[in-house]
């Protein structure tokens, strides 16, 4: 050895404590684990994060912005104290106050709205992922105006997966990543579902199986995929349907998969002068018919020994009933669907169509899987093995946040179905409890008493006409119009309407505004400029705020802060208490159903606290049902309390592992058991349980899944289903539109609802298409959040917005030749309803009519705790300037919401601009005046020593 060598530590002791909790720095929920160090005076701090190898999600894998976690936890811009509003609204000046005082001042404003007109509270979330408890508190409160942010993120996505096949992408499903032979991504940004989706990728690659990427950018996933179709956006729905045309013209169907397993084979009635036309044939327990091929007879679907058969017709009483298959090949053969019919609007070639479908059909039927694992059906059909189609697909919001999202993604469902390719191996496989059909879920509910408790869930599932939330006037229940004939099937509400409509008074005004990780001023809405002046617009003859009262939740200074006229401080994730519950958004994989737990791994160093743990003692000091005791004391004495003794109902609370049963712990149902929180730390902070291996396919229509699925409490009775190509509740809407039934839309609305509401997948022109010059606007406009930043809270992390501190438009070679662009370039983006001046990037692989920029890099001086002059809030900026939450005037001088109308999915993607090259301003334009910072501004740096 020579002499000199240095000696070296190769294992420091990294940490004097691992704790092991979930991360949040997006909604992925990987498992952390934490290091901790002891300071001098013993005090723990946290040293570095890393996945937890054990954790189902990530199994170690932890991306960049769960590593810099560490800095989400020290950024100065946290809030310190709970704030009352002393300067005019949006000023940024407050005042600290108590939590006394600010429980006080809530409570003051919310106990009279309660007793005398509940409706008057609008209380909607953001990102958060409690829904399942904020939606009690806001259902005890008797308020019918509450929701979280799904309708202006994906509600399209997972409507139309719960309406078509009891489930959707990502929480409720995933590619079978051991088996999948060929995977398709529609849509999604670059890192979207991030650890689990990467992890996947390279599985798949690392076996040699393909990957094709559909979206108009390619960046993220799409840039290590095989194959690359940069499609024109709103067109997805187009070129799916070609995809189906073609698999039909070739006959390659899985057909005896979508005879027993889908409603292809139920018959529907073809009398266009019936009010059941279009309807399936049921029978007198109303269960829907099929025509069996034992005995050529009708059947209900789910008949013991049942062969449905796809072919037969069906007549009595002088009607004909056709199978839904016959109405799928009629829809799908139609030759306007041919490759060639929209190859010029989708921007994709004919051939590549073609080849695509070709491939798909390869996979899907020349390289069949067959696992040796027996399984029984719920017709008492017993299989020797499961067949498999190893075409995978994942899809999110780019096909999705268009006004005909619904129909492109019931589209893309059909395409998976048509191919046998969902819950079969190598396909999509459903994540427990889901799937879950439509019908398993709750109904809206919207009946208000005042004093009382609303009369049920808040959001739900539409079946027809009677279920919408209407008034007996027609007018509607809820202030964002959800569950309306502009909207019916809004199962997640409409968040991104809630402030113009109570700025308009339509349908009616509120008192109180109450939200949470809602960044409303700023990159959450639509229209951002526009929302900042109706939060603080001012009615005229009273000189009071139109909006009167707003509260708001929020770890960070972030724009909205500044129009609140009370803050009560949320913690950050590593020093709260969260269940990340099967009741809510759970965090499961297809061969196990999990649920996890946070908890304070530090202790704030601030005044604030948990808004979960917030509400619980609201609701006490408001008398709120669920929240106080028989004796009117407070029931659960913060979030950790009801996270382990809340019974939503017998035996089943917010998590499911660790629960008390007769003979010690147990999971799925059980009582309530005080150790459970601890039981979840020393397991690493999450519990899973397996899905037995019987039950791992065709999880609808598979017994063995069934039975393992009441043991475990996602439901109380065995409920095997079949997929639902065909959506009757749309036909019901149509057939109400068409002038049947008590519940009949306004007729402004009819045509509308009879155009989009196809019980079969359909495409539309986006809505806003036929209200501008297309030829003048010619350019899509898109956004995407950045990799390191995807569903992060907050771009002000140190670490990461070393990554991206500012966001240039990107264009693509066409456009940036037609107008000369040079690097450090800038240009004037307009659309119908705004202008911005921004700088501009070269990208070729990019569709050539196609813009786009990262989303929520661009700041308001003042936010964040950042520096006025930092580069977000010079030269970041926002495209939100430039998409209106209305559409353009129709003829007749109405202006409606840029949603989708069937579930009003906010139309981001809509936009259409123009684009012009012109003179380097300062900044870009507009530029927002700056808002005083209730924080103070960050240091030039920081730097701290963890350890002794
Ligand atoms: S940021 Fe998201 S993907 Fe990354 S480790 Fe955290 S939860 Fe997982």
């Amino acid at each position: 050895m020579p002499k000199d060598q240095p000696i070296l530590d190769t294992s420091p002791k990294v940490s004097d404590e691992v704790r092991k909790t979930t991360c949040y720095m997006c909604a992925c929920r990987c498992g952390i684990d934490v290091h901790m160090k002891a300071q001098p005076d013993g005090q723990m701090k946290v040293a570095y994060i890393e996945g937890n190898k054990d954790h189902p999600v990530n199994q170690g894998v932890l991306c960049a912005k769960g590593s810099a976690g560490i800095m989400q936890v020290n950024a100065p811009s946290r809030l310190k104290a709970p704030l009352k509003r002393v300067g005019p609204r949006g000023s940024g000046e407050f005042e600290e106050i108590s939590w006394e005082e600010a429980l006080t001042i809530a409570t003051d404003w919310l106990k009279p709205i309660r007793e005398k007109a509940p409706e008057k509270l609008a209380f909607f979330t953001g990102r958060d992922q409690s829904q399942s408890f904020t939606s009690l508190w806001a259902q005890g409160f008797g308020t019918p105006n509450y929701a979280a942010h799904g309708g202006f993120c994906s509600v399209n996505m997972a409507a139309a997966g719960i309406y078509t096949m009891g489930g959707a992408f990502w929480e409720f499903g995933q590619p079978d990543w051991e088996h999948t032979k060929m995977f398709v991504l529609f849509g999604v940004a670059e890192d979207h579902d991030s650890n689990p989706i990467k992890m996947g990728i390279g599985k798949i690659k690392g076996r040699g199986a393909r990957m094709v990427g559909i979206n108009p950018i390619r960046t993220g996933y799409n840039a290590v995929a095989d194959d690359w179709f940069g499609i024109t956006p709103g067109t997805d729905g187009l070129l799916i349907m070609a995809l189906i045309h073609e698999l039909f013209k070739a006959g390659k169907l899985d057909l005896d998969y979508l005879a027993r397993f889908t409603n292809a084979s139920c018959i529907v009635n073809e009398d266009p002068k019936s009010d059941q036309n279009g309807l399936l044939l049921r029978d007198s327990d109303g269960q829907p018919q099929v025509i069996d091929k034992n005995t050529g007879h009708l059947a209900p679907w789910n008949g013991q020994g049942v062969e449905p058969d796809l072919a037969s017709t069906h007549r009595a009483a002088g009607v004909t009933h056709r199978p839904v298959f016959h109405l799928m090949a009629d829809r799908f053969l139609d030759p306007k669907h041919a490759p060639e019919m929209v190859a010029d609007a989708t921007g994709i070639s004919a051939d590549r169509i073609k080849r695509l479908a070709a491939d798909m059909a390869h996979v899907a039927f020349d390289e069949a899987i067959e696992l040796d694992r027996p399984w029984t059906d719920f017709r008492g059909k017993k299989h020797a093995k499961m067949i498999g189609r190893p075409v995978s697909m994942h899809a999110m919001r780019g096909i999705s946040a268009h006004s005909n999202g619904f129909q492109t993604c019931r589209a893309l469902h059909m395409l998976q179905i048509v191919l046998g390719a969902v819950e079969t191996p190598g396909g999509m496989r459903f994540k427990p409890p889901y799937p879950k059909p439509a019908t398993a879920h709750p109904k809206p509910h919207g009946k208000v008493t005042p004093g009382q408790a609303l009369n049920g869930p808040h959001l739900g599932f539409v079946h027809s006409p009677e279920d919408l939330m209407l008034n007996e006037d027609g007018s509607a229940i809820r202030i964002d119009k959800a569950f309306t004939w502009d909207n019916p099937l809004s199962s997640h509400g409409m968040m991104h309407m809630v402030i113009s409509n109570a700025h308009a008074g339509d349908p009616y005004k509120i008192d109180t505004l109450f939200m949470y990780m809602a960044n409303m001023s700023w990159n959450s809405s639509m229209n951002t400029t526009g929302v900042m002046e109706m939060l603080t617009d001012k009615d005229d003859e009273t000189g009071e705020y139109v909006i009167p009262r707003i509260i708001y939740s929020d770890a960070y200074s972030s724009e909205m802060v500044a129009y609140a006229d009370l803050i009560l401080p949320d913690t950050t994730y590593l020093e709260r208490h969260d269940c990340i519950s099967l009741l809510d958004r759970p965090i499961s994989e297809a061969d196990g159903v999990a649920d996890a737990i946070r908890w304070p791994v530090i202790e704030p160093d601030r005044n604030v606290r948990g808004f979960q743990s917030v509400l619980c003692e609201l609701g006490a000091r408001l008398d709120l049902p669920g929240f106080v005791n028989d004796d009117g004391s407070q029931k659960y004495e913060d979030y950790a309390d009801y996270i382990t003794n809340h019974i939503r109902r017998p035996g089943i609370g917010p998590l499911a592992g660790f629960r008390m049963g007769e003979n010690g712990l147990t999971e799925g149902r059980g009582d309530s058991n005080e150790g459970q929180i601890d039981s979840y730390i020393k397991n690493g902070g999450f519990w899973v349980s397996h899905v037995p291996e019987e039950a791992s396919y065709y999880k609808p229509f598979n017994m063995a899944y069934q039975a393992w699925a009441v043991k475990m409490g996602f439901y109380d009775s065995e409920q095997p289903y079949i997929f639902t190509p065909y959506v009757e509740p749309l036909r019901r809407m149509q057939l109400a539109a068409e002038g049947h039934g008590r519940v009949q839309p306004p007729d402004h609305l009819r045509e509308q609802v009879k155009r989009t509401m196809d019980p079969l997948p359909m495409w539309y022109a986006p809505l806003s298409d036929d209200l501008i010059d297309t030829s003048e606007f010619n350019v899509h406009a898109l956004t995407q959040r950045p990799m390191a930043m995807y569903h992060s809270w907050g771009t002000q992390n140190a670490w990461l917005r070393q990554i991206h501190g500012l966001n240039p438009l990107y264009v693509p070679t066409k456009i940036w030749e037609q107008h000369s662009f040079a690097d450090g370039d800038w240009a004037k983006v307009t659309s119908p309803s705004g202008v911005i001046t921004v700088p501009v990037a070269h990208m070729a692989a990019l569709n050539e009519n196609t813009v786009w920029t990262w989303n929520a890099i661009g700041k308001r001086k003042g936010a964040w705790a950042l520096d006025e002059k930092a580069p977000e809030a010079t030269e970041g900026f926002l495209l939100n300037h430039l998409i209106h939450e209305l559409l353009p005037e129709k003829a007749d001088g109405m202006r409606w919401s840029n949603s989708d109308p069937i579930t009003g999915q906010a139309a981001w993607f809509d936009l259409r601009v123009k684009i012009e090259k012109t003179t380097t301003p300062a900044e870009s334009q507009p530029v927002t005046p700056a808002q005083k910072s209730p924080v103070g501004k960050g240091p030039k740096s920081q730097a701290w020593k963890v350890g002794k």
